[in-house]
């Protein structure tokens, strides 16, 4: 992928609310190739020097459906979802949730308790994987992200106003930097 090829890896770093590439969807992966594991090795090193539990690609700017998570911070709960597709959802419950493209943002999000997702890893390989609790919810935040959903278009008008200062002080410095 030349996107990939072309990439600073070094460079990368978490994208912030509300640059427009996080509100754009992203496009399929098609090569499985070593530009795409050096990519998701990267893309683990920033998740956790920023104590995350998921990452979306183009959270470090790179618009391609990709994510990588790690509910617990154990290295065997890692995983990669290259191309997911939520393929059943069942239940509901509502949480807390935080966003690294979004510092000091929290909004409770109302979501499907239990998942099952399709995907595949970053060999090509095609993989079912299902999640309650957390996971659920990391699966389902993740892969917003690569529709270019954010937790903004996911509070409710409550909480929308609860984070009102938060949201007006990442556009300043949005507009700041740029
Ligand atoms: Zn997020």
């Amino acid at each position: 992928m030349d996107l990939l090829s072309q990439l600073d890896l070094a460079s990368l770093k978490v994208v912030k609310f509300p640059t427009p590439l996080l509100q754009q969807p992203s496009a399929k992966v098609e090569q499985f190739d070593d530009d795409l594991s050096a990519l998701v090795e990267r893309m683990f090193e920033v998740m956790y020097a920023s104590s995350g539990v998921g990452l979306a690609a183009p959270q470090v700017g790179v618009p391609i459906r990709l994510f990588v998570y790690n509910p617990t911070g154990r290295g065997d709960d890692e995983g990669v979802c290259v191309n997911p597709q939520l393929v059943a959802g069942d239940g509901a419950a509502v949480e807390e949730e935080s966003c690294l493209s979004l510092p000091g943002v929290r909004s409770k999000v109302r979501r499907y308790a239990r998942v099952t997702v399709r995907a595949r890893n970053r060999r090509g390989e095609r993989m079912e994987l299902s999640a309650e609790g957390l996971g659920a919810r990391i699966f389902q935040h993740e892969i917003d992200h690569l529709d270019g959903v954010l937790l903004v278009d996911r509070m409710t008008p409550v909480g929308r106003l609860a984070n009102r200062r938060a949201l007006k002080d990442l556009r300043e410095q949005y507009e700041d930097a740029g």
